[in-house]
């Protein structure tokens, strides 16, 4: 498979360079130049009869093509989905997807996991080290850091804003040690993400240590979240009914995967992007104009996104018809007071705790399901609540069954370089260090 830039469909780059690049260097997205379709009779009518391992292996081997060996990809794949994607029934045909069962608790696991096996294997043999440079608000790092643990050849240096993470999200980038390295950063988020992009344009610096991100952008970070839409799909398929499936969306990268499924012949019949606030897609959507404000705090803050970077990836899914578009997606936006709201009624009716990200995904299902209450409805629970209790009702956050890893990381030690937002520093910090 090839992949093209979205600012110039002639820049065309192999799976390989897509995801050693992240980025094309005229700052374009990378995109694949075909859409394989998947067979319906011989394989997605009888989806039930295979493996979610298979599945998954079919819905990728195509963006990969010749780059990795069939062996190796799908050892890859045994890696990412090592973990449960329990579909569970919330009210009568209403489902969530639970995407918090891995390392971090947070659906970013799957895309960091499988990055980190391509950029591994692309990686072998290779005598100096690569480092993976990236900034974190919260879940990216993580994400990251459990991804590429104990990868051969990848060193990961994290930047954070000190203070700013939560306590969780702190230990869960601090304390695996070995080829992971935490930097907190005496500043911003943005401090951290200005210090790594200059990273990126020091040649000097680069000629002594390699560097490469795990941007969520990046092609094997997006593509492998396709997986859990066939998973989820393949369950619900015996209900032989029309399937909407909604997704709290930040950067749509995740529901960008779906959709991309979708394309392939993954019968989803509509697609909900529930956002809070930051509501630019909302309000395209109604106003035909794309406008992105500053971004607002808010409950669901890994959605606090004002210009989601995924969203070209989705008009050009589309070929930019935005008719068609608007034929298999709709997208609301909710309140904090909705998202407590919703997190409140369901914990009282159905004994189901969502935390903020899941309550907007489940919000925009349930708003779209008024008109069509025939439908299997699913909505993505991208976080475990534990992750988010400190901005939860007091009420639910007495509720949240804290997971055992969990308890076990607090006992942890954490190890971090303290460092101003001073570039120079860094520098010097990445040219010593080995
Ligand atoms: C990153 C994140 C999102 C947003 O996903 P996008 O792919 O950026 O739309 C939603 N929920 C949680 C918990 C996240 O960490």
């Amino acid at each position: 498979m090839q992949y093209y830039s979205l600012q110039n469909h002639q820049h065309r780059v192999s799976f390989r360079e897509a995801v050693v690049r992240g980025l094309a260097p005229d700052k374009g997205l990378y995109f694949p130049a075909e859409i394989p379709k998947l067979g319906k009779a011989n394989f997605i009518d009888r989806l039930e009869e295979y493996d979610p391992l298979y599945i998954a292996f079919k819905a990728i081997e195509p963006f990969v093509g010749e780059d990795i060996p069939e062996h190796h990809l799908k050892q890859i794949i045994r890696e990412t989905l090592s973990f449960p994607f329990p579909l569970r029934e919330v009210e009568e045909n209403v489902y969530a997807l639970e995407l918090f069962h891995g390392p971090t608790l947070a659906f970013k696991d799957v895309g960091a996991r499988f990055m980190a096996g391509c950029l591994g294997y692309f990686r072998r043999g290779s005598s100096q080290p690569v480092t993976v440079l990236v900034a974190t608000s919260g879940d990216t790092g993580g994400a990251v850091a459990h991804g590429f643990y104990d990868v051969p050849g990848v060193e990961v240096v994290i930047l954070y804003p000190s203070g700013k993470v939560s306590d969780l999200q702190e230990k869960q980038l601090t304390t695996l040690g070995r080829n992971i390295r935490a930097l907190e950063i005496n500043g911003s988020f943005d401090d951290c993400q200005r210090m790594v992009k200059t990273a990126f344009l020091d040649e000097e610096l680069q000629a002594v240590r390699p560097l490469t991100s795990a941007n969520s952008i990046n092609v094997a970070r997006w593509l492998p979240q396709m997986f859990y839409y066939f998973m989820a799909y393949r369950k619900v398929k015996q209900f032989k009914k029309e399937t909407v499936i909604s997704v709290p969306s930040g950067n749509f990268g995740n529901i960008c995967s779906g959709m991309m499924a979708a394309a392939m012949g993954l019968p989803i019949t509509h697609f909900v992007a529930s956002t809070n606030v930051n509501d630019t897609v909302p309000r395209f959507f109604t106003s035909g104009q794309y406008e992105p404000l500053a971004a607002i705090p808010t409950l669901s803050n890994a959605m606090d996104v004002a210009d989601p970077s995924n969203f070209v990836r989705i008009l050009q899914l589309f070929a930019q018809n935005e008719r068609a578009l608007k034929a298999s997606l709709t997208a609301y936006s909710f309140t904090d007071a909705d998202t407590v709201a919703a997190m409140e009624k369901v914990f009282e009716e159905r004994q189901y705790l969502l935390e903020p990200h899941g309550a907007v995904g489940y919000l925009g299902l349930k708003k779209y399901m008024q008109q069509h209450p025939n439908y299997t409805g699913i909505f993505l629970e991208t976080a475990h609540p534990v992750k988010f209790t400190n901005t939860m009702p007091a009420s639910l956050a007495g509720k949240v069954s804290i997971p055992e890893r969990v308890q076990a990381l607090f006992s942890q030690q954490k190890q971090a370089v303290k460092m101003d937002a001073d570039y120079a520093q860094m520098k010097a910090w990445l040219m010593k260090t080995d």
